[in-house]
């Protein structure tokens, strides 16, 4: 066990017992999902046996888990104790005695509800509330241990943009499928322990934001919209994630692209240049989006410009209009502005930023403009 990670978990668990108590929660249950493994370095198996952790205010930490899962667990002593459950206890009511006499109880936000349905049938009198609005926030502020995980997973897949811009991963061709395939042994050979995904849009294909990379042939002549990532670092029990756009013309671009392209890219730069400290997360997107409305091409801008990331590939904080909330240091997030014209092409530009005091602190430093291979 790594000391300086433990004292981390440790530092984090406070953090979260003074948010419960700001909240009047008295006890945090986490399954599956995120919150656990940012929390205790620890996954829960997502099975139809429970994991769930039970964390009082002012009291010890409890892991309640399955016996056969208990040894994969790192035992982190002065974090949490493990109370491992044999095939015929009945978790329920292990999860019904730590919790004891609380009325205000905050749950997983991805707890499977028949856990919670048994809860609150075991305990009718509890107040449940989601515990994202526990540790959401402190979530979205990363310490500067997961801004180099961030940065490390995010130089990773520069690599792979870089080679992308470079001409050389093979394109002209080969189905969408094929490339996004490629993409995802690329991730994995860069050193992310998952691909959570490779989208790979070609011509008309890239006005879906999300597109589904299928068999259509890429072909000379045409725009590529490549937006991938992966999960780094799951070893250390709590993995984090990359998620960069570039795209990609193949053959000179026609006047038409070119002109959306260069209003995206100062869209881009304009959402970024605006992330500073105090800013309100809606005032972010609104700098990117007033570049592409101006240009004509408001329309096109169908989704908002950002989503927090980390242990998860979108959490909060959200860059989006209506979110009043102001950026704070360590706030990691994506930056990525699109123009989608339904029957033409589409293109979208994405960096992960990270703000600080001394300003926006871009992770993909790979080129943002539209290479032409
Ligand atoms: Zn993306
Ligand atoms: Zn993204």
């Amino acid at each position: 066990m790594n000391p300086d990670q433990n004292l981390t978990y440790a530092n984090r668990m406070d953090r979260v017992r003074a948010a419960m108590s700001s909240q009047d929660i008295e006890v945090l249950l986490l399954s599956v999902g995120a919150e656990l493994p940012w929390l205790i370095g620890y996954q829960a198996m997502p099975l139809e046996r429970l994991t769930m952790l039970v964390l009082p205010v002012d009291g010890e930490a409890t892991l309640v888990i399955p016996r056969l899962e208990a040894a994969r667990v790192t035992e982190r002593g002065d974090v949490f104790t493990l109370a491992p459950w044999n095939e015929t206890d009945d978790p329920i009511a292990m999860v019904g005695d730590l919790t004891g006499k609380a009325s205000t109880v905050a749950i997983g936000d991805l707890t499977w509800s028949r856990f919670l349905l048994a809860l609150q049938h075991q305990s009718p009198t509890i107040d449940f509330s989601p515990a994202n609005q526990v540790i959401g926030e402190l979530r979205a502020k990363k310490d500067p241990f997961e801004i180099e995980a961030l940065r490390e997973a995010s130089a990773a897949v520069d690599r792979i943009a870089a080679e992308l811009q470079a001409g050389n991963i093979d394109l002209v061709g080969r189905t969408e499928a094929e490339v996004s395939a490629e993409l995802g042994r690329r991730i994995l050979a860069e050193g992310h322990d998952r691909v959570n995904f490779a989208i790979v849009a070609a011509g008309t294909n890239a006005a879906s934001p999300h597109h589904e990379p299928g068999s259509r042939v890429i072909r000379e002549g045409e725009i590529l919209l490549c937006d991938f990532g992966g999960t780094m670092g799951t070893e250390s029990g709590t993995g984090y994630c990359s998620d960069i756009t570039r795209c990609v013309h193949l053959g000179e671009p026609p006047a038409q692209v070119r002109e959306a392209y260069d209003v995206l890219f100062e869209a881009q730069a304009a959402s970024v240049a605006a992330a500073t400290v105090g800013t309100p997360l809606e005032d972010i997107d609104a700098a990117g989006r007033s570049v592409i409305e101006a240009a004509g091409y408001g329309e096109y801008f169908v989704h908002r410009t950002g989503h927090g990331i980390g242990v998860e590939a979108h959490e909060d904080p959200y860059v989006v209009s209506g979110n009043t909330d102001l950026l704070e240091a360590g706030h990691a997030f994506s930056v990525e502005p699109g123009i989608y014209i339904e029957g033409q092409f589409g293109m979208r530009l994405e960096d992960i930023v990270v703000a600080t005091d001394a300003g926006p602190d871009p992770l993909n430093l790979v080129h943002h403009h539209l290479a032409v291979i």
